[in-house]
C-alpha cells in the first residue's frame, strides 16, 4: 500500500481488468513502489476468470466463484479504481480518453482489454448472433439465452459458430446446462439440438490429433452435430448461410470465432497487426511507444504469435508488473519468454476434461478435478487477500526526478508533515479549472465567467434565498465520482426544502504534490462536481482551494424559493396519519466502512455509488406535488436522527417498519458483522428516542437506522391517500427503491417518539 504521506510522483494507468492486470495489481499491492500510483480503468468492477467460464455455463460454479472482485483487489493494491470505458488515447499529452469522465493522465500505460468478436466480416452476425466476447459481458447474454430456451415451446436449435477450444468447450457446457434446465421443468431434454460449425476441416486446429479424436468422440456421444469445413458467410434471423451455399436453421446463434482488437485502438497511432491487436516487443512494450505496454489477448508479440488464451494473459502478469516497476524507476527491462508448450485443460461440461500439451493428450474425471483445483487456487489468490501492514510514512522515492519535480516533491513532503493549509498556486488552479464549463445563469451577475473578489447574484423579485453548506473528506479513491457525490450531497439540502438550486461556491482541499498531479486530481474532482451542478441548473460561482493531508470537497450552496414560503418543505409539519416515504435505500455508512477494510464486495460499492450520484431534484418535486407535509434529506445523523428532527418540531410520534426499509445490497451483512461508520456511535446515542428498543435491538436492520448517509435520499411525510401514488411516481422517475416505510402517529404520553415495527 502507498503511504498517504507519500506524494504521487508517477502514475501507472492500467486499462482493463484482464488476467494480466489482476496479477500486476496483486504484485504491486504486495510490494509497492514509493511515489508510484496505480489507477485501473475498467468497465466492470468484477472481471471474469476465463478458465472457469465454461464451468459456470455448465452450472458447476456460481457467478461470484468465477469473477475476481477488481474493485476490492484495487483497494488492496492501493490503486485507484475508475469504473469507466477507455475510448481513445492522446499519446502526446499522455492521457487516456474515457467515455464518462475527463481524460486520465499517465506516465506509463498498460492495456489488457481482451479481444472483441470479429463479427463485422460476416453479414448479419453483429445483429443476429450472440457474441461470447467480450467475456465480461457474456453473463448477461447467457442468462437471456437460457430464458429464451426455457420460454420457447417445443424444440430449440442452437448453433455455436467456431470450432476452436472456446467453441467446443462452450457448446458442450451449454448443452449440459440447457438439458438440465429442460429436465428441471419436466421437459424432454432432447428438445434441444446443438450444432457446432467449424470453418476449418477439423475442430480444435491448434491441438494434437489425440485431443481432436477425444473431442470428436465426446461430441458424437453427446449428440452435438459437428459441421466441419463450414465457414459461415451470412447470418439472418433464425438462419445461417455457409460458404458452400447451404443453410442451417437455428433459434440462437452463438459466436465464438477468432476475435479482433477493439476498434478504438486504430485511432491511437499504435502499430496493430492484421487483426487489430497491438504489436508488442518481448518487454511487452508496444513497438510504437515505450511508455505504453500491452498484455493478454490484445497484445500481438512480434515474431512470436501466441494463441489467444487466458493462460498467456495470466502468465504475462508477473513479467508485465516487473517491467512496469523497472520502467518507472528508469531501470533496464527484461524480456518475457513465453513457454514453447502449454497445458490446456478443456472441459466437456459434465465434470470431465481433456488435457492437451504439445503432442500429449489425456482425459478423465480426474483431469476435471485437477483443473478445478488449479482454477480454484488461482481465484483464491485474488479473493483471499492478505492483511497488509500499515504503510510506513513517506519513504525515499526510487524515481528519477528532474530538478523542478524534485523541488516540488520535497516541498510537498514538508507540507504534508505539517498538515498545511496553504493556498494552491494560481497557475495550477488555472490549468486545472481552465477547461471546466460551469453553466451560466442570468441571475449570476459576477461569477466565474468574470471572476472578482466575490460573486454577485441577483435574487429575482418575489424570491427568497435558501443557504446551506456541506464539506467532507474523500471516502473513495475516484476523484471524479467523489466530486459528483459531494455536489449531490450539498444540493440535497436545497432540494429537501423544495428550492431551485441557483449557485454554489466550492471549498477544496488537495494533498500537496507535483503540480501536474495536483492539477489532475483537481480537474477530475471538479469535473464530477460540475457535471452534477450543471445538471441541477446550479452555477458554480467561485471557491477556495487549499492544501491539506487528504482530498476533501464541500460547497456553500444557494437556492431560490417563493418569498411567501408556499413551496418550502420544512422538517416540522408532519401530520398524524401521514405515511413516511423514503426515496433512496440506506446503508452507505456501513458499506464504505467495510470498503475501507476490504470487506465490501465491489458490486455493493458500485450500487451504493450509483444511488449517491442520483440527484434528489426530481424526487423533491414529486414529493411536493403529492402534498408532502414535511421533508428532509438523509445525511450524517442517519434515518432515526433525521426522523426525530422531523417529529420534534411537528409535535408527533412515528412508527417505522424495519422490513419495509429500502436497504443497499450488502449493508445488512456489513452492519450485522459489526462494521459501522465512525459516526455511528454518536448516532446510536439517540436510541433513547426508540420506545420499544428492548424488543427490536436484535433485529438485523436495527443498526441501519443509525447508519450515517452520504448523499442519501429524501424522507417525507405524505398524506395517506396519496402515498401509494407518490411511491409509484417516484419509481417511475428512476428512484427504483422508493418505499413507504412507516406512519406518523399522534403524539403520545411516552417520552420516546419512535416505534420500530419489526413484524
Ligand atoms: C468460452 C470461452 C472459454 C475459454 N476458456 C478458456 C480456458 O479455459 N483457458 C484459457 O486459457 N483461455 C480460455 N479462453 C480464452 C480467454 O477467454 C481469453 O484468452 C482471455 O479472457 C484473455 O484475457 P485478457 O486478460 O487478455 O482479457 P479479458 O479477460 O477479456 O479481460 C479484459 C478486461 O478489460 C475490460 N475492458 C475491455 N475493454 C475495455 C475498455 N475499453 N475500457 C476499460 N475496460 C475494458 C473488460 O471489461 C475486462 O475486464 C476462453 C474463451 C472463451 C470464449
Amino acid at each position: 500500500m502507498q503511504s498517504p504521506d507519500q506524494p504521487v510522483l508517477r502514475d501507472i494507468v492500467l486499462i482493463g481488468g484482464g488476467h494480466s492486470h489482476v496479477g500486476v495489481l496483486k504484485t504491486f499491492g504486495m510490494r509497492p513502489v514509493p511515489g508510484v500510483r496505480l489507477t485501473v480503468i475498467c468497465r466492470e468492477s468484477r472481471t471474469p476468470y476465463s478458465g472457469m467460464l465454461p464451468g459456470y455455463v455448465a452450472g458447476h460454479y456460481s457467478f461470484d466463484e468465477v469473477h475476481i472482485d477488481l474493485r476490492r483487489l484495487a483497494h488492496f493494491a492501493g490503486a485507484r479504481f475508475f469504473r469507466d470505458e477507455a475510448i481513445g488515447l492522446d499519446r502526446d499529452a499522455r492521457k487516456v480518453l474515457c467515455a464518462d469522465r475527463p481524460p486520465v493522465s499517465y506516465d506509463l500505460l498498460s492495456i489488457n482489454i481482451g479481444s472483441t468478436p470479429g463479427m463485422n466480416d460476416v453479414v448479419g452476425a453483429a445483429e443476429f448472433a450472440v457474441p461470447v466476447k467480450p467475456i465480461s459481458a457474456f453473463n448477461e447474454r447467457w442468462v437471456q439465452l437460457r430464458n429464451r430456451v426455457r420460454e420457447r415451446a417445443g424444440a430449440t436449435r442452437i448453433a455455436v459458430v467456431g470450432g476452436g477450444a472456446g467453441g467446443v468447450e462452450l457448446a458442450l457446457a451449454m448443452q449440459y446446462r440447457l438439458r438440465n434446465d429442460l429436465k428441471s421443468t419436466g421437459r424432454d431434454p432432447d428438445e434441444l439440438v446443438v450444432h457446432l460449425l467449424s470453418a476449418g476441416p477439423d475442430i480444435l486446429p491448434t491441438h494434437n490429433a489425440r485431443v481432436r479424436r477425444a473431442f470428436s468422440r465426446v461430441l458424437a456421444e453427446r449428440g452435438i452435430k459437428v459441421h466441419r469445413g463450414s465457414q459461415v458467410t451470412e447470418v439472418a434471423p433464425g438462419r445461417l448461410r455457409v460458404a458452400d451455399g447451404s443453410t442451417l436453421d437455428a433459434d440462437d446463434i452463438v459466436w465464438v470465432t477468432r476475435a479482433s482488437g477493439a476498434p478504438w485502438l486504430r485511432a491511437t497511432g499504435l502499430e496493430l497487426d492484421d487483426d487489430g491487436f497491438i504489436r508488442v516487443t518481448g518487454t511487452l512494450q508496444t513497438v510504437t511507444d515505450a511508455n505504453v505496454f500491452a498484455a493478454g489477448d490484445i497484445a500481438s508479440m512480434v515474431g512470436r504469435p501466441l494463441e489467444k488464451a487466458g493462460v498467456f494473459a495470466v502468465r504475462q502478469g508477473r513479467p508485465l508488473a516487473g517491467n512496469l516497476r523497472r520502467a518507472v524507476q528508469g531501470q533496464p527491462l527484461a524480456n518475457y519468454r513465453p513457454q514453447q508448450r502449454w497445458l490446456a485443460l478443456i472441459s466437456t461440461g459434465d465434470q470431465y476434461a481433456v488435457a492437451s500439451r504439445g503432442a500429449l493428450g489425456f482425459q478423465g474425471r480426474w483431469v476435471w478435478r485437477w483443473k478445478d483445483w488449479i482454477d480454484r487456487r488461482f481465484m483464491a489468490r485474488y479473493s483471499e487477500l492478505p492483511a497488509m501492514p500499515a504503510a510506513p510514512r513517506a519513504q525515499p522515492p526510487s524515481i528519477q526526478l528532474g530538478d523542478d519535480e524534485a523541488a516540488q516533491a520535497i516541498s510537498a513532503i514538508a507540507m504534508r508533515c505539517g498538515g498545511c493549509g496553504a493556498k494552491v498556486g494560481a497557475s495550477v488552479l488555472g490549468r486545472a479549472l481552465g477547461g471546466l464549463r460551469p453553466i451560466e445563469r442570468d441571475d449570476v451577475l459576477i461569477g466565474l465567467h468574470a471572476p472578482d473578489d466575490a460573486a454577485v447574484v441577483r435574487v429575482p423579485p418575489g424570491k427568497a434565498v435558501v443557504h446551506s453548506v456541506d464539506f467532507f473528506r474523500a471516502f473513495i479513491d475516484d476523484p471524479y465520482v467523489f466530486g459528483m457525490v459531494a455536489a449531490n450531497h450539498a444540493l440535497g439540502d436545497l432540494f429537501a426544502m423544495g428550492a431551485e438550486a441557483q449557485s454554489a461556491a466550492a471549498i477544496v482541499t488537495v494533498p500537496p504534490g507535483l503540480d501536474a498531479k495536483v492539477e489532475d486530481d483537481l480537474r477530475q474532482m471538479m469535473s464530477g462536481a460540475i457535471a452534477v451542478l450543471n445538471e441541477a441548473g446550479c452555477a458554480l460561482i467561485g471557491g477556495h482551494t487549499g492544501e491539506g493531508r487528504e482530498l476533501a470537497l464541500g460547497f456553500a450552496v444557494n437556492g431560490l424559493v417563493d418569498e411567501d414560503l408556499a413551496q418550502v418543505m420544512r422538517k416540522g409539519g408532519m401530520r398524524a396519519g401521514d405515511v413516511l416515504v423514503l426515496t433512496k435505500p440506506i446503508g452507505t455508512g456501513t458499506l464504505f466502512a467495510a470498503h475501507a477494510r476490504q470487506l465490501a464486495r465491489g458490486a455493493w460499492i458500485d450500487a451504493a455509488l450509483e444511488t449517491m450520484c442520483q440527484s434528489n431534484r426530481l424526487a423533491a418535486r414529486c414529493l411536493f406535488d403529492h402534498g408532502a407535509t414535511a421533508c428532509t434529506d438523509l445525511t450524517g445523523f442517519g434515518l432515526l436522527g433525521h426522523l426525530v428532527e422531523m417529529t420534534r418540531p411537528s409535535g408527533v410520534d412515528a412508527e417505522l417498519d424495519l422490513t419495509a426499509l429500502p436497504v443497499l445490497d450488502g449493508a445488512e451483512e456489513c452492519s450485522t458483522a459489526g462494521v459501522v461508520s465512525s459516526l455511528q456511535p454518536a448516532n446510536v446515542r439517540l436510541r433513547r428516542a426508540i420506545r420499544n428498543q428492548a424488543e427490536v435491538h436484535r433485529h438485523p436492520r436495527y443498526p441501519l437506522v443509525f447508519d450515517p448517509q452520504t448523499a442519501g435520499g429524501l424522507l417525507a411525510s405524505i398524506p395517506a391517500d396519496r402515498a401509494a401514488a407518490c411511491v409509484e411516481a417516484l419509481r417511475a422517475l428512476g428512484y427504483a427503491q422508493a418505499s413507504a416505510i412507516g406512519r406518523v402517529l399522534p403524539q403520545g404520553d411516552a417520552l420516546a417518539p419512535i416505534i420500530l415495527n419489526a413484524g
